[in-house]
């Protein structure tokens, strides 16, 4: 196992915090959905998920009052997507339909959500493709592995050691050169270069990575990825988010305007640089998660750490009309830039305008050689989650033992 940084998890990072149960999660946090490899990890690893919980408030005309429940009205605005003969933009479909009054309020959460939620650009999404992921019936309820994503992925860590799995930390692939049944990988790590032979690869790089060109931290393929996954890999746009885990002395918030707040799950600030605020609940915890997704966050790249982290305070305290107080109460926080990291360029993937078959083609292997893994390869709705993630891997994994398995019995070397 090739990995460039210098610990496992990829997006999923877990930094402690002190005096904390609860780690700052810079990357994945909730479990979205059934989820059901990610639970039967958890359960493996004697952990447990919680699932989230709390009072959603949305902050209108100046003041904080109980959200409505719009995610369902949302999504059901895109049912008509899916039977589109020509895609569409997110922003096309809904211009046309947010004429009408009586859905502009439900066209603006969806519009909300896209952003938020898929970290994509509604001009840019294709709306077939975000309505096959919100169709009817999904299950959106979400939970969070008590004490992080961390024991998780050390748990699955040590089960691929102890499998015999050979793991090399702060390895950079640079090259792939492949052929039918054989690739060399040339890597640097340590300093030094060396390379890697196999008969096959399962490939995780993040579709930030693979769209890369001409730089240093692009992966070269020799011979170049065929044209229908080049195509594809157009079509799969990286989206962005900016999230920062703020935390305070004490949960101050529970407190203010006479504990209205003190089971408060999900704070919603429209027209605010981060226009979403999540406690732990139902965990009684100090952390607060500031989030911008989509357009959003491209509005806030290029600022420093300490920038974001400021601004992301400054919006929970004008938010709860506690400035102050919020400063006062303020401890420290953290975030982390996934859009300029060299081994993601971004958060998650989401689909443009007339991609809604090219995650199946990028997940496609190639001459039974080259595997594709990773949430960018999920083509059940799960795309950018974890649970995406393992279960693209294990649906690499399967294809790629069949693939050697069936190699073996013609008599290739093992
Ligand atoms: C801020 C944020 C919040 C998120 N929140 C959630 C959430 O709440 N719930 C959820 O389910 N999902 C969430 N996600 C998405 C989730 O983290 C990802 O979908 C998932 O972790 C992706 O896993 P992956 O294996 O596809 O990619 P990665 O985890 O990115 O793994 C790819 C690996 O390839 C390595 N790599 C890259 N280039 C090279 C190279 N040249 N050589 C060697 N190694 C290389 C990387 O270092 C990385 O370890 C979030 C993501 C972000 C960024």
């Amino acid at each position: 196992m090739l990995e460039a940084r210098d610990r496992v998890g990829g997006r999923v990072w877990s930094a402690p915090v002190a005096r904390s149960g609860t780690p700052a999660e810079l990357g994945a946090e909730f479990i979205h959905g059934r989820a059901e490899l990610t639970r039967r990890v958890l359960r493996d690893a004697g952990l447990r998920a919680v699932d989230t919980g709390g009072e959603a408030w949305t902050h209108s005309q100046g003041l904080l009052r109980p959200a409505e429940r719009d995610f369902m009205l949302a999504a059901s605005l895109f049912d008509d997507a899916r039977a589109l003969s020509v895609d569409q933009s997110v922003d096309q479909f809904l211009r046309r339909r947010e004429r009408d009054p009586a859905v502009r309020q439900a066209a603006t959460a969806a519009r909300a959500f896209v952003e938020g939620f898929d970290a994509a650009d509604p001009a840019i999404a294709s709306v077939r493709a975000i309505a096959d992921e919100w169709r009817s019936g999904v299950d959106f309820a979400t939970a969070r592995p008590v004490g992080g994503y961390r024991p998780v992925f050390e748990y699955l860590r040590d089960a691929c050691v102890a499998a015999g799995v050979k793991l090399c930390l702060s390895t950079l692939v640079r090259r792939i050169a492949w052929r039918r049944g054989a690739v060399t990988a040339a890597v640097s790590s340590g300093g030094g270069s060396r390379t890697v032979q196999a008969r096959a690869a399962i490939l995780t790089l993040p579709v930030g990575v693979l769209r890369r060109h001409g730089d240093e931290t692009a992966v070269v393929f020799d011979p170049g990825l065929p044209p229908v996954k080049r195509e594809a890999l157009r079509s799969i746009e990286m989206g962005h988010v900016v999230k920062v885990v703020l935390w305070f002395r004490r949960a101050f918030w529970e407190r203010v305007q006479d504990g209205r707040f003190r089971d408060a799950g999900f704070f919603r600030f429209e027209g605010h640089p981060f226009p979403t605020y999540w406690t732990q609940m139902p965990l009684r915890s100090r952390l607060v998660v500031a989030w911008a997704g989509g357009p959003k966050a491209d509005a806030l790249s290029g600022l420093a750490e300490t920038d974001r982290i400021g601004r992301a305070l400054a919006g929970f305290g004008t938010l709860l009309n506690e400035p102050e107080l919020a400063h006062e109460e303020f401890e420290g926080g953290r975030t982390h830039d996934w859009s300029r990291d060299p081994f993601t360029r971004g958060a998650y993937s989401y689909v443009a305008v007339g991609g809604t078959r090219a995650r199946e083609t990028l997940a496609a292997s190639v001459d039974g050689t080259l595997f594709f893994a990773g949430e960018a390869t999920a083509t059940d709705g799960q795309s950018g989650t974890v649970n995406g993630a393992l279960d693209t891997g294990e649906r690499a994994a399967v294809e790629a033992a069949a693939s050697l398995e069936a190699g073996a019995s013609q008599g290739h070397d093992g």
